[in-house]
């Protein structure tokens, strides 16, 4: 059974630690004792380079990192460990895909599908493939108010041409979940593949990449309360077999001669040096952490944050949200802005205050164009923040504009 919020804020050090109000968990979340424990405990008694040694302790650490590996493809059902590969991050897990798969299958004259939404993570690879190989990159948008994407007009913009969609599961600005399954029906039957970037859907609901049909799905342990330096690049075994590495180099190879190389199975051949076994041991702590509070408990309190904080920001005079007016369409993210007070301006006030948040263009500049801004101030919540913290922060974001000038 679920605890008390208050019991599960006692698990993370920082929060217990620190006075402010942190309400910038899209950007990255904070970590429970077990997973700093997770770390420390691989340091402290498994430490050796993993897939190498024979020795115990060689085994010991080869161990741990293959069991986090298990624990992450039971996480998003993968059909395989084989599936999995570690990375540092999605930015990276994007750009293994943008390297090794696209710049071989994407020539002159194809097409590249993103959304207006799409982190640059997930836009300027595309970019730069588009750029080597002559392709076309084409954008879905969304409706300006309440952050949709027209199925209809996603089936016009893909075509036989199209040979990748990437597109983010949930906006790291509007909060709104894309429909990614219905896109990848809609890809799949032209032929593309489809990248589904699930950084900003993976902490807070549960995922399975076989339902979504994503040939490709990425995401990083920071944001779901794992280690920052360890992320996840899922993969369809038959296309991961076919594509070459990205980085070479380390266990990555079954055999090397003088001038040729015969690589190692999966996932190894995406793994190129020594790996990162101490964030994949903080990463399946992470997910075990999540498993053990469940997706339901963490979904109903960051509802009710967010409720409770567009509900308060709507008796604010010249403060308006962007996205669906639903809070439940919103996955925990409360984009905003102030009339006439620049968004850095709104969080300074709301950091002297003792208010953690976001200011600038959240690395989505083009979705922020076609919103027709250039930055905003974001406040995105995790399930251990509190109705206080939602209070404080609304009581700051009330005095903003009196403090700078400006009549209610
Ligand atoms: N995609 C989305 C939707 C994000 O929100 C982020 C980070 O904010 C990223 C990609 C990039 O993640 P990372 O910095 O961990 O590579």
């Amino acid at each position: 059974m679920a605890k008390d919020v208050m019991e599960y804020r006692k698990d993370f050090p920082l929060l217990m630690n620190d006075t402010s109000a942190y309400i910038d968990n899209a950007a990255t979340s904070q970590r429970p004792q077990c997973v700093l424990d997770a770390e420390l405990k691989f340091y402290m008694e498994q430490n050796a380079n993993p897939l190498r040694g024979s020795y115990p302790l060689g085994v010991a650490a080869t161990e741990v990192y293959e069991d986090s590996r298990k624990v992450v493809k039971e996480f998003i059902n993968a059909s395989s460990t084989k599936e999995i590969i570690f990375t540092r991050n999605t930015s990276e897990s994007i750009n293994v895909v943008a390297y090794s798969y696209a710049l071989d299958n994407v020539k002159e004259g194809d097409e590249i599908l993103v959304s207006i939404m799409e982190h640059h993570s997930n836009l300027l690879p595309w970019q730069m493939v588009a750029d080597r190989t002559g392709a076309r990159l084409k954008f879905i948008e969304c409706d300006r108010d309440d952050a949709s994407v027209d199925l209809n007009k996603v089936e016009e913009l893909i075509t036989e041409r199209t040979k990748i969609v990437a597109i983010t599961q949930v906006s790291n600005v509007l909060g709104r979940e894309n429909p990614v399954r219905a896109i990848a029906d809609l890809a799949h039957a032209k032929g593309a593949v489809i990248l589904v970037d699930g950084a900003q859907s993976t902490p807070h609901m549960a995922v399975d990449v076989q339902a979504l049909d994503a040939d490709f799905f990425v995401f990083s342990g920071h944001k779901l309360m794992g280690p920052m330096g360890i992320g996840v690049l899922y993969g369809k075994k038959k296309l991961l077999k076919n594509m070459q590495p990205f980085l070479r180099g380390g266990e990555m190879i079954d055999s090397v001669q003088r001038e040729s190389a015969k690589f190692a199975e999966l996932p190894h051949k995406f793994e190129a040096g020594t790996v990162n076994a101490a964030g994949a041991a903080g990463l399946a702590a992470a997910i075990k952490y999540i498993q053990s509070i469940g997706f339901e408990y963490m979904q109903e309190r960051e509802l009710m944050l967010t409720t409770r904080a567009m509900e308060g920001i709507k008796k604010i005079p010249h403060v308006k949200v962007f996205g669906s007016d639903k809070p439940e369409e919103h996955t925990g993210i409360v984009t905003f802005a102030v009339d006439d007070v620049h968004p850095h301006d709104v969080s300074e006030i709301l950091a002297s205050d003792g208010v953690d948040c976001r200011a600038g263009h959240h690395c989505a500049q083009p979705l922020l164009q076609y919103l027709g801004v250039n930055s905003t101030t974001r406040a995105s919540f995790m399930f251990y923040n509190t109705e206080d913290e939602v209070d404080r922060f609304l009581k700051s974001l009330a005095t903003i504009r009196e403090r700078m000038g400006y009549g209610n």
